[in-house]
């Protein structure tokens, strides 16, 4: 299965930092797909200046039209960008987005040519319930019910945990492994495989590991994509 080393910069980066970034980052995506979600504004310079995947952080469900605010994934394509994150839980928490909401994202991402970075993941409160597994059931069903083996290329889920995002907190490596190969099988249930990513305080310090699971195929990371030289190290341990 592919692997993928996923950076979202969220509302960071001045574009002196972009630049910055753009001129020290040595990887190119050849095996390996690296791709980088910054601010909208920035997209068309990474486009222009890095060997990267460049991706968007939401999309909309809508075509185009009065929707202010939004980014379509008709012009995200025109523009070049190649992926866009789905249901992060920061969206799903500030901007109430739903798993409805998201799948309409995603099957106009597809029909778009974007590559859909879908992601799931449980709050503190459900982690410590023991909830896990059926939150992330309720995330991924309508998944499951909606799309098909046809578009497996082109959806990539990316596991979260929300307490995991941006705290230093990081699951012990067999919840990892458990929960990733949790949503492996209940995918191969519907006939369908994706890619799983491991989202949550990755860092060049615990990368190596979290790489070596059998049933992650990547990261994505906030923090740690900020700068060159601790992106490129978590996309050396691929
Ligand atoms: C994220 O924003 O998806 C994320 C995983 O952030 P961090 O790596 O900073 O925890």
């Amino acid at each position: 299965m592919k692997k993928y080393c996923l950076g979202n910069w969220k509302m960071n980066q001045s574009l002196e930092e972009v630049k910055a970034f753009s001129k020290d980052f040595q990887e190119s995506s050849n095996d390996l797909y690296i791709g980088i979600a910054p601010q909208a504004i920035h997209i068309p310079y990474l486009l222009e200046n890095t060997q990267i995947f460049i991706g968007s952080q939401n999309c909309s469900e809508h075509k185009s039209g009065a929707f202010t605010g939004e980014l379509g994934p008709q012009f995200l394509n025109e523009l070049g960008a190649k992926f866009s994150l789905i249901g992060h839980s920061e969206r799903r928490q500030l901007y109430k987005e739903t798993t409805e909401s998201c799948i309409e994202k995603i099957k106009n991402a597809l029909s778009n040519d974007l590559l859909a970075v879908y992601c799931i993941g449980e709050t503190l409160q459900e982690f410590e319930q023991n909830q896990t597994k059926e939150v992330l059931k309720n995330q991924l069903l309508p998944l499951l019910e909606t799309f098909s083996i046809n578009d497996q290329d082109n959806i990539v889920i990316a596991y979260e945990p929300v307490w995991a995002i941006g705290t230093g907190k990081v699951p012990t490596l067999d919840i990892i492994s458990d929960v990733t190969s949790y949503i492996h099988d209940l995918c191969l249930q519907y006939k369908q495989d994706y890619s799983v990513v491991y989202g949550g305080s990755v860092k060049p310090a615990n990368i190596k590991d979290i790489s070596q699971i059998p049933s992650v195929q990547g990261v994505l990371v906030g923090g740690a994509s900020l700068k060159a030289e601790s992106f490129g190290a978590l996309c050396r341990a691929f």
